[in-house]
């Protein structure tokens, strides 16, 4: 199923909940603007390549759109739209005053030099600068891009309009990022998953876990969740994964993976692959890496307790109804990983006032920003007898819905 058509999907089972007219499911379906460039440039060898780069702006009744920036050979138009659209959602859902975007370049940036990614990242800015900035579209990092790409991004915009260093967030602590941005979705997933296996009357000491992704979320979940005494028993990557029945040693594991660039190979812990990751005996599986890898081809084999949506549309909508059916919890993308955009508009704060705060401020209002999300869409699903993700979905849509009325859109 294409990306886009999933999460209309939920979108329209929410709608039909709160009985949205077909007019305001449209407005609120349709991107506001979405642009496609051409980004020529010389690569290291002296060719010159031509890449496509995208960015959908999908809706601002609540503020400025803001949304990562991928960097990915399967990133297309269908994938940014649908994830621009869930940014829309996402902000909401935890209340923040943004908007929703998303954009990405379509490209392999592990078969490309440093230079070769400034290059290419300086001319998409040179392409869009006109069409982001504090005010309008605020991007950030997202799979495949990184505080370096970020800096790069702040400086090509300032060429053009001056010192802005609230254009973008994510950046690196000395060059106007903030302390605690690169933990924080990872360590919105550990949080969140806590306060949910709370809500479900389950231990948290000794819960099992398997990660699919050991890259920035998925390894600071691991590293939460490891610190919160959590058994985290499978971790993997793009190139396989490691299992322990024991538990895996996660800082070894990441001093591991910055010498040889990947998990596999870690001793102490035996080779598995991705797919016998998804399927294991554990009590909480946390998908951190790519969109649509739980399908109704393997959903049935999975067989943890739990589903912790830390990647942005890991659950394609069939696999959802088998999961809910089976009885699964799944906690939502909406709200699982929306720590990263918390601490975003964190920054973007921070940058506007020329202010920084500690880290214990950073991360104590981050807990308290997704521990209220998590407790109001706990209580809609109570209430309205619907799942964790339609209930977010009624807060994020219900909450863009108002602000479009009571805004006008004369
Ligand atoms: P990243 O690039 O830092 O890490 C991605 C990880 O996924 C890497 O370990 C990579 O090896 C692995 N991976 C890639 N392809 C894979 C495959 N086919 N099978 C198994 N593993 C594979 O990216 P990230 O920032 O950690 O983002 C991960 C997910 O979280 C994405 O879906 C992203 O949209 C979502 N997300 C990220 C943030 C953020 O702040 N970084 C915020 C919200 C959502």
């Amino acid at each position: 199923m294409r990306a886009n058509d999933a999460t209309g999907i939920y979108f329209n089972r929410a709608a039909d909940e709160l009985d949205l007219s077909d007019n305001m499911r449209k407005l609120l379906l349709t991107p506001k603007r979405e642009v496609q460039v051409q980004i020529p440039v010389e690569l290291d060898s002296g060719e010159v390549a031509t890449f496509i780069g995208y960015r959908v702006q999908h809706n601002d009744a609540r503020g400025p759109m803001k949304g990562g920036l991928r960097y990915h050979p399967q990133v297309d138009l269908d994938e940014v739209r649908a994830l621009a659209s869930l940014m829309t959602w996402k902000t909401a859902v935890v209340n923040i005053p943004y908007g929703g975007a998303k954009g990405g370049v379509a490209i392999d940036p592990a078969q490309r030099s440093t230079r070769e990614l400034e290059r290419i990242t300086r001319r998409f800015v040179d392409a869009i600068h006109d069409l982001f900035g504090p005010d309008t579209d605020i991007p950030a990092p997202d799979m495949g891009t990184t505080a370096e790409v970020m800096a790069w991004i702040m400086n090509q915009y300032g060429k053009f309009h001056g010192f802005s260093p609230a254009c973008v967030t994510g950046k690196p602590v000395e060059y106007h990022g903030i302390a605690g941005r690169e933990e924080a979705t990872g360590r919105g997933v550990g949080s969140l998953t806590v306060k949910l296996l709370s809500r479900l009357g389950r231990r948290v000491e000794g819960t099992t876990v398997a990660i699919q992704g050991f890259g920035n979320v998925g390894s600071h979940a691991a590293k939460f969740l490891k610190a919160a005494e959590c058994r985290i028993l499978a971790v993997s990557d793009a190139f396989g994964g490691v299992h322990c029945g024991d538990g895996i040693d996660v800082l070894e594991l990441l001093r591991h993976m910055h010498a040889t660039g990947k998990v596999a190979g870690f001793k102490g812990a035996d080779a598995i692959t991705n797919d016998e990751l998804l399927a294991l005996d554990v009590d909480v599986l946390i998908p951190a890496a790519l969109g649509g890898v739980l399908t109704p081809e393997n959903a049935g084999r999975v067989r943890a307790r739990m589903i912790v949506e830390a990647a942005n549309a890991p659950i394609d909508p069939d696999a959802d109804a088998i999961f809910d059916e089976a009885g699964l919890t799944v906690l939502p993308d909406i709200l699982a990983n929306a720590g990263g955009v918390t601490a975003s508009w964190f920054e973007w704060v921070q940058n506007r006032q020329h202010y920084q705060w500690g880290i214990n401020r950073v991360r104590q209002e981050l807990d308290r920003i997704l521990g209220e999300g998590f407790e109001q869409i706990w209580q809609l699903a109570q209430q309205r007898h619907v799942t964790l993700r339609t209930a977010a979905y009624m807060l994020g849509l219900g909450r863009v819905g108002r602000a479009t009325v009571l805004g006008g859109i004369e």
